[in-house]
């Protein structure tokens, strides 16, 4: 109705707007995003052995820091409650560390999921109460609190605690502003000889501002415009659209991105946040996606395990580890992709029932992790192949398929080697780990990035 609104709202609003986003909407349409018979199934959904080893990792990251009281395990979009289960199940089988435990938070946007959790990780009976900051049940493996909040704001801060977040499949489904380089030529001027008095008078001294084609002082040179969002016209079909075949079996998107033709509110700040954005100022046609969202989230993390200047913490503790699919070390683009039933189709056909992600910035992340305190350093991305190796995914899927009858031992097998296979159709080289560390001079890499425990 108003006119085109920005990719990153369009996002917002298909993935969680009140009424009919497909997270905090869908159950409510008979839905379930995740497993076989859902849209799109995730790691933890393919193999306990996933969720066992980031459990062990928190423990060795522990270990490795002193054992600091005051633990808090904080997830960041926890889906169903797989993997927090999975990684208590495993934390409960180290006593000194689940005693330092004092609360689980679960940071979910939706209402239905955040059931579904309480069911799995406290019991379908226990009563889940609403408190001031958000609702509250209590673990079923641990004797201590689960708090639900709706954004990571939602979870208190203070200096004196050990926070250890995990973020696994949460980073890509955050909305992202695409913005592109256009070069704007110059409006025209009067023709030198239509009236030469008046011209001589108008003519501006020419300056290194004139001369330099990034800076637009006349209204010409590279600028960045950002991508947006509009309803098709109506009897607009494939054809029309040039839909990709392989996304044809989906009804005709009602919607279509375009580039902005004037620069927009964010297309003024946005690109000019990192220094990554600048060098390709001058780059005719060059491509970028920016996700606040996820620099906030990042931030927030650093802040909580390093301190920063508003809240300094006295000796930095905890972690964070976020496992997600995206480049190693360059900006995303072109990365949005709709996801139903398992197969591709236009992200914008049937909003709100098409699950949207894009590929996240790891780089991106740590940048702002940095910039937020200065008492965390940042190790990988590694691929999650490499990640989950050096966890021992192997020896441990080995231990579990001895105990188990041969028929449920090939599927054990089948299931790990889709987590680390590099191959297209595998999950272990386009998906990475990235972690969130208290600094430490480079003294010590934590396990799985090329360190070993240390206790
Ligand atoms: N980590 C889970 C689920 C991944 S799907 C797994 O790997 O299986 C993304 C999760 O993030 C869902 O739980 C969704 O409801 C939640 N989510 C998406 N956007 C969110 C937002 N902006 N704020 C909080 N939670 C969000």
């Amino acid at each position: 109705m108003t006119g085109p609104v920005p990719l990153a709202s369009y996002m917002r609003m298909c993935l969680t707007a009140d009424v009919g986003g497909y997270y905090t909407g869908a159950i409510e349409q008979g839905r379930d995003q995740f497993g076989q018979r859902g849209d799109f199934i995730t790691s933890p959904e393919i193999s306990q052995v996933f969720g066992e080893l980031i459990g062990i990792w928190f423990v060795a990251e522990w270990m490795s820091q002193g054992k600091p009281k005051g633990v808090e395990l904080i997830e960041v979009g926890p889906g169903r409650g797989t993997l927090m289960d999975d990684m208590l199940r495993t934390i409960k089988n180290f006593p000194a560390l689940a005693k330092s435990v004092e609360a689980i938070y679960m940071v979910e946007a939706s209402k239905e999921l955040r059931e579904t959790q309480k069911n799995l990780l406290c019991g379908k009976d226990a009563v889940m109460e609403k408190t001031e900051a958000g609702w509250r049940s209590t673990s079923k493996y641990l004797n201590v609190p689960v708090i639900w909040a709706e954004t990571i704001k939602g979870v208190p801060q203070s200096a004196d605690k050990a926070p250890f977040i995990v973020a696994h499949e949460f980073f890509d489904a955050l909305p992202i502003h695409a913005f592109q380089v256009v070069n704007v030529p110059a409006p025209v001027k009067p023709k030198p000889d239509t009236d030469k008095t008046q011209q001589s008078e108008q003519e501006p001294p020419i300056s290194a501002a004139v001369l330099d084609k990034s800076k637009d002082a006349n209204g010409g040179g590279f600028q960045w415009r950002e991508m947006v969002v509009s309803p098709v016209p109506e009897g607009t079909t494939h054809a029309d659209l040039g839909t990709p075949k392989s996304e044809q079996h989906a009804p005709v998107p009602e919607f279509q991105m375009t580039l902005s033709p004037s620069v927009t509110k964010h297309s003024k700040y946005l690109p000019d946040m990192s220094p990554r954005y600048k060098a390709l100022k001058n780059t005719d046609h060059a491509l970028i996606e920016v996700c606040p969202d996820a620099s906030l989230y990042a931030s927030e993390f650093a802040a909580r395990i390093g301190g920063s200047a508003k809240q300094p913490k006295p000796k930095p503790s905890g972690a964070a580890l976020v496992l997600d699919y995206g480049p190693l070390d360059t900006i995303p683009i072109n990365s949005l992709r709709g996801i139903r039933q398992h197969k591709r189709v236009s992200p914008f056909s049937e909003p709100g029932l098409v699950d949207l992600s894009v590929d996240v910035d790891f780089m991106g992340l740590a940048e702002a992790a940095l910039n937020a305190s200065e008492g965390v350093e940042i190790h990988g991305p590694v691929t999650q192949a490499a990640f989950l190796e050096a966890m021992g995914i192997s020896e441990r899927a080995s231990m579990l398929a001895k105990k188990t009858s041969p028929e449920r031992a090939k599927e054990i097998e089948k299931a790990w080697k889709r987590l680390v296979d590099r191959g297209p159709g595998g999950m272990g080289k386009v998906y990475k780990a990235l972690a969130i560390l208290p600094e430490n001079d480079g003294r010590r890499r934590p396990v799985g990035f090329g360190g070993d425990v240390t206790a």
